[in-house]
């Protein structure tokens, strides 16, 4: 991406064809297709790309097993046709970005013959129903191969386990991948960039926006035909800012999931709980070096900040340590995060759990806007498909076939899985910073790499000993809009969620990186630093854990 200051000139009292609000899974998606499709195109963030719900997914690429459990039992083929169409996606999603995603074994372990039965035939109609997208056939688990694989499962009363197959994703990854490709595609992107008000013309319909820029500190308008509305949980808020007596159809539902070192459950697969006490499923994934457990299941409010609560990490620590012979405490903790999934409601009264993960486009007859909502980030691509062609309809202008179905992403052009070897026989670095770079940047981790050639130690660790490189906050500033502390070690190189006490650790060094790139001044900088300290110590505090200060001591921030 362009630097800030030349995106600003690029869409600050512009023309555009198409506008779309937000920045995250599907306003990225949205705002690709339309490029691609010929439609000159804008995508404002309020914040950071992918710094909302598109960065606290659990990060699997599926067709929803327990969605398609619901369908069943609830005999509704709505259901049914989210499933299959997101098992088709799923494909797509892996095939489109081979550097951030994986396919994943998970294993759903049986303490009872009858369940096993009961899951033996779920997952055959699972892999039926992926039809030419299935991606391996599931298949049972004797119970000593089970064991083998999962050595610190609970052996009372195991009967065995059936294992299926879906995806793994970096979706924060993902997310600043299509925003790339949409900008090398012609398009023009700014985060930090808050729509605040509508303008319309003398039929009512809507022509502008009102944005205001926090980083640069600057207000403008952008003038488009058609407004995509793709704010996720903050649809509504956007829906009666064009229209203000629309009613309100999001319902959202915070999930939250915490981080353990891989040795607390050893193993290379994933494992599906497939009954909490609340009656949903829990994931343990391995995760980039770490064991993802999630997630929860509430109902929230736009306007709250989502943690990982005491509450949350009791829960959850519940269900996973009734399926442990060593259980895990709430001290092993290295990390958490937590986001609000945007669900569409039929009405007040249906639980958050049992709406279905569908995606609904509504285009306002008043004001025009179109909005998209609900989905899951598997469905992101096809999600877009659909808005883009109600843009094109919105236009005028013939619907065209969407190009995104095989466009490859940043990153994911002539990527192998031997790049990160190609990376070391090439620049003097470890393996597992080459390891690291190939898994967040794929190909384009040649150019993080190129910078280390101007010297000024941008080839030395962030922290000693770590994966993550001094380059990588500078290319990050340079070509992906970084503007906050937060942006480089949450979304673009994931210490934040590796650990929370390596991510406080490497506030100062990425700081002093940033100040260099951003012109920031000292105190700027040491405000950069203290809220970024502050905010992963509430983190902290609101899971229950010590509190941790930004030592000079050397720590290590670590491997993917
Ligand atoms: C706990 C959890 C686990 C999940 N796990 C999975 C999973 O494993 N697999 C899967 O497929 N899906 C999963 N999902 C669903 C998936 O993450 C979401 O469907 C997807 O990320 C939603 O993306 P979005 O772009 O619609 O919303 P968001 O990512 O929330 O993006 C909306 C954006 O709009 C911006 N915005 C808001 N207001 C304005 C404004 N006024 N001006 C400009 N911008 C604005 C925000 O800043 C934000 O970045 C999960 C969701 C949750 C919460």
């Amino acid at each position: 991406m362009r630097p800030r200051d030349q995106q600003l000139q690029g869409i600050a009292g512009k023309s555009f064809d198409v506008c779309v609000i937000g920045g995250g899974a599907t306003g990225a998606a949205c705002s690709l297709d339309a490029q691609l499709r010929g439609l000159r195109t804008v995508m404002l963030d309020a914040g950071d790309f992918a710094g909302a719900t598109s960065s606290a997914a659990t990060k699997i690429v599926h067709g929803g097993v327990r969605y398609l459990e619901e369908a069943i039992k609830d005999v509704d083929p709505k259901e049914y046709h989210v499933v299959v169409r997101a098992l088709h996606e799923r494909v797509r999603m892996l095939n489109n970005a081979p550097h951030l995603t994986r396919q994943l074994a998970f294993v759903v372990p049986s303490y009872h013959w009858l369940n096993a039965a009961y899951l033996d035939i779920g997952l055959k109609i699972y892999d039926w129903l992926a039809g030419s997208a299935r991606i391996a056939p599931s298949k049972y688990v004797s119970r000593e191969e089970t064991l083998e694989r999962m050595p610190n499962l609970k052996q009372e009363g195991l009967i065995g386990s059936v294992q299926y197959a879906d995806g793994q994703f970096d979706d924060a990854r993902y997310c600043l991948a299509l925003a790339q490709t949409f900008s090398e595609a012609g398009g023009n992107a700014l985060n930090y960039a808050r729509v605040t008000e509508f303008g319309r013309n003398s039929a009512g319909r809507l022509s502008s926006v009102h944005v205001t820029e926090n980083r640069a500190g600057k207000q403008f308008v952008v003038n488009a035909k058609v407004f995509i509305n793709a704010t996720g949980p903050f649809t509504d808020a956007i829906r009666t800012l064009a229209t203000p007596t629309v009613h309100k159809r999001m319902r959202l539902s915070k999930g939250a999931h915490i981080l353990f070192p891989r040795d607390v459950f050893p193993c290379k697969d994933a494992m599906l709980i497939p009954k909490t006490d609340d009656g949903r499923v829990l994931f343990v994934v391995p995760w980039r070096g770490r064991l993802l457990v999630g997630t929860t299941e509430q109902e929230v409010t736009p306007d709250e900040e989502y943690f990982v609560s005491r509450e949350d990490v009791d829960f959850m620590l519940g269900q996973l340590n009734k399926y442990l012979e060593h259980p895990v405490k709430a001290s092993q903790i290295v990390s958490g995060f937590a986001g609000a999934r945007p669900l569409v409601s039929a009405g007040e009264n249906e639980s958050t759990q049992k709406i279905a993960r569908d995606d609904v486009i509504e285009v306002d007859a008043k004001s025009g806007l179109i909005s998209i909502m609900g989905g899951k980030w598997t469905t992101h691509r096809a999600m877009a498909e659909d808005t883009v062609a109600a843009a094109q309809k919105a236009l005028g202008v013939p619907v065209t076939e969407s190009p995104t179905r095989s466009h490859v992403l940043h990153g994911g052009e002539g990527f192998s899985n031997d790049l990160s070897e190609k990376l070391t026989a090439a620049f003097p670095i470890s393996k597992e910073t080459a390891r690291h770079l190939a898994a967040k940047f794929g190909t384009a981790a040649w150019k993080v790499l190129e910078l280390t050639k101007g010297g000024a130690n941008l080839g030395q660790p962030i922290l000693s000993g770590s994966p993550q490189i001094q380059a990588e906050v500078v290319y990050c500033v340079r070509e992906e809009l970084a503007a906050t502390i937060e942006d480089i070690l949450a979304r673009r190189i994931g210490v934040q969620f590796y650990s929370w006490r390596d991510a406080i650790r490497c506030a100062p060094p990425v700081g002093k990186l940033m100040a260099q790139e951003l012109q920031w001044s000292n105190d700027q900088t040491q405000a950069a630093v203290e809220a970024y300290v502050g905010k992963i110590n509430h983190y902290l505090e609101k899971a229950g854990l010590e509190q941790e200060t930004p030592s000079g001591a050397a720590g290590r921030a670590s491997a993917d």
